[in-house]
């Protein structure tokens, strides 16, 4: 599909230097700002966007060797939209310099059609893009960025990514127009594309979700057998997990599934990955629980020592009849990742 091949988490590894499959992520992530130049219909920051307030340069500088310092690898510029941030190429390029193995950004993708602009993020030293996609037909992503064209120019900025030497991945946020997709997006990612590195990521509700959510919300229940299918197909197909996949997720709806799930509790590493946003750096444990919920079932489950619980604008909707507790912690799990 692509005339040039996709960079797969092994060639990642040789060709940055990153460690080894195996080795701890320990990774930090700053958001740059909230200007954005696409509408997703379930952003949760929607109405910040309008705001093109950038973090001054020389608090990202401070940011990038406070973190170096602290021993971690991989660094992730996200927003609103990185690519609109004007010194992007810049801080990525002193990020690399402090040693950062790896330099990521998370976008829409729409900026990286232009691939002289894709070249010169690859020479300052971005090897990994995380572009949105959420949906295997242009109807449908289309509309949840509300730009039209956006889904064509996905495969676009992943050509010029492939042609530029930078590894690309796919974010897939999980909506009522969608979910019913996510075994044919592994089939595109994984199979067409050729692409290893993608999220599935449960909405969550506010801002946009919570304005749509008579139309765009969708329960676990509906949403994880589906799930189910494309990690099947994923297997089958011997497309690797590089590392958790499944974003705003509790173990109690998939609990075959916890080892994917990045997000949901104290224990994981991820917990102690620090994300700077304004002024301020948070640990990811201690920004969580303000968007979750602990329910009373809660009380009784092996997870409750750990877990932050269920997004608590999805409990105001749905309630919380399919969060049920377990008190057997899972053990076996189907599905390995290739880092932890
Ligand atoms: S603590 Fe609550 S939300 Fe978390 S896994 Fe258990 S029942 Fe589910």
């Amino acid at each position: 599909m692509s005339r040039y091949p996709a960079l797969t988490i092994f060639d990642a590894v040789k060709k940055f230097g990153w460690p080894e499959p195996g080795s701890p992520i320990i990774s930090r992530e700053l958001l740059l700002g909230d200007a954005c130049n696409a509408r997703c219909v379930f952003c949760c920051a929607k109405d910040l966007q309008e705001k093109a307030v950038w973090l001054p340069e020389s608090l990202i500088r401070e940011r990038i060797d406070k973190w170096a310092s602290e021993g971690a690898w991989l660094v992730t510029f996200s927003g609103g939209e990185v690519t609109l941030y004007p010194g992007l190429e810049k801080i990525s390029a002193y990020a690399k310099k402090r040693g950062f193995k790896s330099v990521q950004i998370l976008t829409n993708g729409l900026k990286l059609r232009d691939y002289d602009y894709v070249r010169r993020l690859a020479d300052a030293g971005i090897d990994e893009v995380k572009i949105s996609l959420h949906g295997t037909d242009a109807a449908t992503h289309d509309w949840l960025m509300q730009v039209p064209g956006a889904f064509d120019n996905a495969f676009i900025a992943t050509e010029n990514l492939n042609r530029a030497g930078i590894k690309a991945s796919f974010n897939f946020a999980v909506t009522s127009r969608n979910y019913m997709q996510m075994p044919l997006f592994a089939r595109l990612a994984g199979s067409r594309l050729g692409v290893t590195g993608f999220c599935f990521m449960f909405s969550f509700y506010s801002g946009g979700m919570l304005e749509e959510a008579g139309g765009l919300g969708v329960k676990y229940s509906a949403a994880v057998p589906y799930l189910r299918l494309a990690l099947r197909y994923m297997k089958v197909k011997n497309i690797v997990i590089e590392s958790k996949m499944l974003s705003n997720f509790v173990p109690c709806v998939a609990p075959e599934l916890t080892n994917l799930m990045s997000d949901w509790g104290f224990s994981g590493p991820e917990a102690v990955s620090k994300v700077g946003i304004g002024g301020k750096v948070r640990e990811v444990k201690e920004s969580y629980p303000e968007r979750k919920t602990r329910l009373p079932s809660c009380a009784g489950c092996v997870y409750a020592d750990r877990c932050y619980g269920p997004d608590s604008g999805y409990v105001k909707i749905y309630g919380g009849s399919e969060f049920i507790p377990h008190y057997k912690e899972e053990k076996n799990f189907p599905y390995k990742t290739l880092y932890p």
